[in-house]
């Protein structure tokens, strides 16, 4: 069990009791949900003393005490889901947003500005390539992808070509990456920021998106991130049935964030907030048993003679670089991963079309095992030569296991294969 030394009770405890004190709210067991978009002031001084204390400062004030003012800016229930997910990612505060898009648009809206650039690891979540090339590009930043994250000669040669083109103001990191699983060495990184800093005079901000992993597996900032993004749709989420995104960190960056989601309007709600904090309680047992239920399938997709190639991270050899920054970086495998099926793209849609009980649809996380083609869905407007620099091939298919019985996995993949 993981254990926070703040507190010293484990992760897994404060899933279910972090951020809510029932004394506070009628002696409800439960957090009831505050489906109100304004608040009404009690008084016109405590009006004025609400507003000096969201505006005024660095940082709005994040407990609520001075009460709140409007929901788009803050309201009960997101400060409640935020105190948890900061618990969970040990950090001094976390932004809720109403999806994991909303916390990566959000990000780099904050820290980037025309002329900077920006350096992100390759593959990263379609949306988020596509964010940094068309959007973000048109609006006069640089982005520039590394596609090995473990090797320092390489992730320097990135930077000075970032630095070449503009200051390099922010590192997006996703480890492991969405599809591949590639692995990502956060205090190697750390290290390279620091020599950044004193080429160009200013420390890029690190974000590690740890949506494939999630709190129980894997703590960025504990690595040397600044801070750690996640999109809770998925594991946090756990049911497929909800959407948001956070990020996590020191209050005077997501404090920074904060202020900006005002503008933007893409906080998370307060039933998506209540939903979270329902879902978190029960993320240390589902995400030990999608992990366990990953080894048996990664193992029969391993040894079956129609895969042809499979990333799962239980599978990094002894001794190579990838499976140092593992074994320092990461506590289990997690239950997301990519193989591909002889037959390239047609093989890999004979498969897809024969599966009974693993869904065909994108997303990843919930209790029911999802699979993929990202070449033609998440990842289907990243140009084809970037793609297949990262090995996301005609063949590649993205497996999100979920809480099923294995075997039962097992035998429909299986009798899929046998079509391909
Ligand atoms: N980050 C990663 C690694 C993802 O896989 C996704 C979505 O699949 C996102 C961010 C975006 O999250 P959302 O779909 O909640 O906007």
């Amino acid at each position: 069990m993981a254990e926070t030394p703040k507190t010293r009770l484990s992760l897994e405890t404060l899933a279910i009791s972090a951020g809510y004190d029932a004394a506070e709210h009628q002696g409800a067991a439960k957090p009831p949900i505050y489906m109100t978009s304004t608040f009404v002031y009690p008084s016109a001084a405590q009006a004025k003393a609400v507003h000096q204390a969201f505006f005024d400062g660095e940082v709005p004030e994040k407990s609520g005490k001075n009460g709140f003012i409007y929901a788009r800016l803050d309201h009960p229930n997101l400060v409640m889901a935020q105190a948890r997910i900061a618990t969970l990612d040990r950090a001094e505060d976390s932004a809720l947003f109403a999806s994991g898009m909303a916390a990566v648009s959000t990000l780099a809206q904050c820290f980037l500005r025309p002329g900077d650039s920006v350096l992100h690891s390759r593959p990263i979540y379609g949306g988020t390539d596509m964010l940094l090339h068309t959007h973000m590009t048109e609006m006069g930043v640089h982005p520039v992808g590394f596609t090995d994250g473990v090797d320092e000669a390489h992730l320097t040669q990135m930077a000075d070509a970032a630095m070449a083109r503009g200051p390099l103001t922010l590192i997006m990191v996703e480890s492991p990456a969405n599809p591949t699983c590639a692995i990502a060495d956060i205090a190697l990184i750390s290290r390279l920021a620091d020599r950044v800093a004193l080429a160009q005079g200013r420390r890029p901000i690190i974000s590690v998106d740890n949506t494939f992993l999630g709190p129980f597996l894997q703590s960025p900032l504990e690595h040397g991130a600044d801070l750690c993004l996640t999109s809770l749709t998925k594991y946090a989420g756990g049911h497929s049935d909800f959407m948001g995104g956070s990020i996590s960190g020191p209050n005077a960056l997501v404090g920074k964030l904060k202020k900006l989601r005002t503008l933007m309007g893409n906080h998370a709600d307060p039933h998506n907030c209540w939903m979270l904090l329902r879902s978190v309680e029960t993320m240390a047992l589902r995400t030990e048993r999608a992990v366990a239920n990953a080894r048996t399938i990664a193992t029969f997709l391993r040894d079956h003679p129609k895969v042809v190639r499979i990333t799962y991270l239980g599978f990094l050899a002894e001794g190579s670089p990838e499976r140092a920054v593992y074994d320092r970086q990461c506590a289990a495998p997690g239950s997301t991963f990519s193989f591909d099926v002889e037959g390239g793209e047609a093989g890999a849609f004979r498969f897809l079309d024969r599966l009974r009980l693993l869904r065909f649809a994108v997303s990843l996380g919930g209790t029911e095992t999802l699979i993929c083609h990202p070449a033609t869905t998440t990842h289907y407007a990243v140009p084809e030569e970037a793609r297949a620099a990262v090995h996301i091939g005609p063949a590649t298919m993205r497996v999100s296991v979920g809480i099923e019985t294995a075997s039962d996995l097992v035998a429909d993949l299986a009798q899929a294969l046998e079509a391909v």
